[in-house]
């Protein structure tokens, strides 16, 4: 065999058992998951995830770790397997799906915000993964709504919805999915009780502030390369506090012709 050939061969079972594994899971993971893993069909490879982002502490909750059990996280990201390693993955046109442990986080800050009948707003929605995130908890009689300015992202996200768990939440009209600029909010279903912003602004957009409803919670990453996570209480005396959850880094909201900039 070219030597070539042989090196690279090594180098991919390399990375695959002694590298990629345990960057995403942390030490002795290869003795908590059998590399039989990496055979299991999809729902089961989502179910592992779920449990590692338990044993972290990202996952608090009973009700988190079901909706992100409910939703298959490799429906959402175009190439399987990288599907279940805690890590951004990038989805096309400079944008990525988060990482699991983003989406884990947020979901925790905003769970008691996402209570059946209540509505969710979703701006920078990418894949839409968390948009039917937002859906499953809020249920039938709420609202759940994604706003990306993409439309191949747009287009592709229904799509991926189409074949999850929140199918059918998308069929009776409480889960939308729409090509708009994020900043301006979404103002037909507004107030929302939760607000998730999947992209980092340099400062947090009035709109989204006026439609986050009295008792609403908004979660939003501020800044340009140093950025933090912030957690925005509407009280129901209309006041606004803030808080810093975590440094994070995002791609930006912005523009989508300074996105697409050499796309
Ligand atoms: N939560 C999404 C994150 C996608 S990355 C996911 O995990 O799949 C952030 C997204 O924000 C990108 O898809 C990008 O296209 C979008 N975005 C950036 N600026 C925007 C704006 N002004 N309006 C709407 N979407 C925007």
């Amino acid at each position: 065999m070219d030597a070539k050939i042989l090196v690279a061969l090594l180098a991919i079972v390399f990375l695959k058992f002694f590298w990629v594994v345990p960057i995403w899971t942390g030490g002795d993971l290869k003795n908590k998951i059998s590399w039989h893993f990496w055979t299991r069909g999809s729902a089961d490879k989502n179910n592992v995830l779920v449990e590692q982002l338990k044993q972290y502490g990202v996952i608090k909750t009973k009700k988190v770790a079901e909706v992100m059990e409910t939703i298959d996280r490799g429906l959402f990201v175009p190439d399987g397997n990288s599907a279940y390693i805690d890590s951004p993955m990038p989805i096309g046109y400079n944008a990525t799906i988060s990482a699991p442990h983003m989406h884990g986080t947020c979901l925790e800050l905003l769970k008691e915000h996402l209570q059946p009948g209540m509505h969710a707003l979703d701006v920078g929605s990418g894949t839409g993964y968390l948009t039917a995130c937002f859906a499953m908890m809020v249920g039938l009689q709420g609202r759940a709504v994604g706003v990306e300015h993409i439309p191949e992202l747009v287009a592709s996200s229904i799509e991926n919805v189409k074949r999850s768990a929140a199918s059918s939440l998308l069929n009776g009209g409480s889960l939308s999915l729409h090509v708009a600029d994020g900043r301006q909010g979404w103002p037909e279903q507004a107030p929302y009780d939760a607000i998730h912003v999947g992209a980092a602004a340099e400062k947090i957009p009035q709109p989204l502030l006026d439609q986050l409803k009295p008792g609403g919670r908004m979660v939003i990453p501020v800044g340009s390369f140093f950025q933090d996570l912030q957690v925005v209480d509407k009280k129901l005396d209309g006041s606004i506090s803030i808080r810093s959850e975590t440094s994070v880094r995002y791609v930006p909201l912005t523009s989508r012709a300074a996105q697409l900039q050499g796309f």
